[in-house]
């Protein structure tokens, strides 16, 4: 069959990724019934079929035909480690023996303290990432390329086998920047959020942005419905392009233009990722820059434990870099509150295992070999 267009990376052509219109064109153009282009994209997103082979409806040939000219896995799973608290962190081999992780995460525990409300999945985007900020683990891995559409969906569709409840949100903020491989974290969305796959409500997927202003308005022309959450981190320019070079490009004032930008066009609430660093961001005067800023329109605040990251030797800034104590934290959780800020404390969940936030890294030397 005809390789779609849109495929970023040589190699196989992807069966998974494609949403159905797409899939229907390509199957259309390859002289083949366009009513089996559903079959296959039922197969893989309802169903939930890895191999075309299983996929009863399709005549033996063409089940022959997609298995010899497609990739029918995206990613390949190499392990899945779990943590005390449930979390479960999978690393997966691509194609080219590249490798990701993703974490699936349970929450909101109900009372019998077994099953999750939600069941949150952290997808990565890119190969790495060379935004930089310092806090992060990713960061240390040079960025080697974007992921496809098929590679991001099949993490959902890996992930969700590890679980007897279904995933009920998806957040774009593993490895990578999601802005930066925009249109195809979006395709990847389509499928995600289709009627027809019901995989999850398009309100419960998030793309967590390090502050990508052309995203952010692009995401706000398109009348994008999934929501939209900015790592802020602080609200002080010359601190904040400190923690995260991008802020050196798109500067506070603009990144808060955009985000009410964004407010104005969709009127979609806004969420501020908040780590808190020890001596740097969380004083009195770091609440009420905070509030004011959250004050501006609607906002919630998810603030983040640092978690320390020993697999570098940081120097300099990076070495100054420390958890504000568990007293500095509630404290400043309860000022903000104080300020009337909508205030979210977000746990280190998967801590054990370096799965919690800004810890997803790991050796691509190593990976699928
Ligand atoms: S926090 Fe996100 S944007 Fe920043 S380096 Fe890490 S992966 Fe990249």
């Amino acid at each position: 069959m005809a390789k779609a267009k849109r495929d970023i990376v040589d190699g196989p052509i992807e069966l998974k990724g494609h949403p159905l219109g797409e899939l229907e064109k390509m199957f259309v153009d390859a002289g083949e019934r366009k009513y089996r282009a559903q079959q296959v994209y039922d197969g893989i997103y309802i169903q939930r079929l890895d191999s075309v082979q299983e996929m009863a409806l399709l005549p033996q040939a063409l089940r022959e035909k997609l298995g010899t000219e497609y990739r029918t896995q995206s990613v390949k799973l190499q392990t899945v480690q779990e943590s005390a608290d449930g979390t479960k962190k999978f690393l997966f081999e691509l194609w080219d023996g590249r490798a990701v992780e993703s974490v699936l995460i349970p929450s909101e525990m109900v009372p019998d303290g077994e099953h999750p409300r939600r069941l949150t999945l952290c997808v990565s985007t890119q190969v790495g990432c060379n935004l930089g900020c310092v806090f992060c683990a990713t960061a240390s891995l040079k960025l080697a390329r974007n992921l496809t559409s098929g590679e991001i969906v099949d993490q959902f569709l890996q992930a969700q086998k590890f679980s007897t409840k279904p995933i009920t949100n998806i957040v774009f903020m593993g490895m990578g920047e999601p802005m930066n491989n925009y249109d195809e974290v979006m395709r990847a969305t389509q499928i995600f959020t289709d009627q027809r796959t019901k995989m999850v409500a398009p309100r419960r997927v998030t793309i967590s942005t390090a502050g990508v202003v052309p995203g952010i308005i692009r995401m706000a022309d398109e009348g994008q419905i999934i929501k939209l959450a900015v790592s802020l981190h602080a609200t002080v320019q010359d601190v904040r392009a400190e923690l995260m070079p991008i802020a050196k490009k798109h500067q506070l004032p603009e990144l808060i233009e955009a985000l009410e930008y964004y407010y104005r066009k969709t009127r979609k609430s806004v969420t501020y990722e908040y780590i808190l660093f020890n001596g740097i961001n969380d004083s009195l005067a770091d609440v009420k820059r905070l509030g004011k800023l959250a004050r501006r329109m609607p906002t919630r605040v998810n603030l983040i434990p640092f978690h320390e990251i020993d697999f570098a030797l940081p120097e300099g800034f990076d070495m100054s870099l420390k958890p504000s104590t568990p007293e500095q934290f509630q404290w400043f959780a309860d000022s903000l509150r104080a300020e009337d800020v909508q205030v979210n404390v977000r746990s280190s969940a998967g801590l054990d295992i370096d799965a919690a936030c800004g810890q997803l890294a790991f050796s691509q030397e190593g990976a699928g070999q």
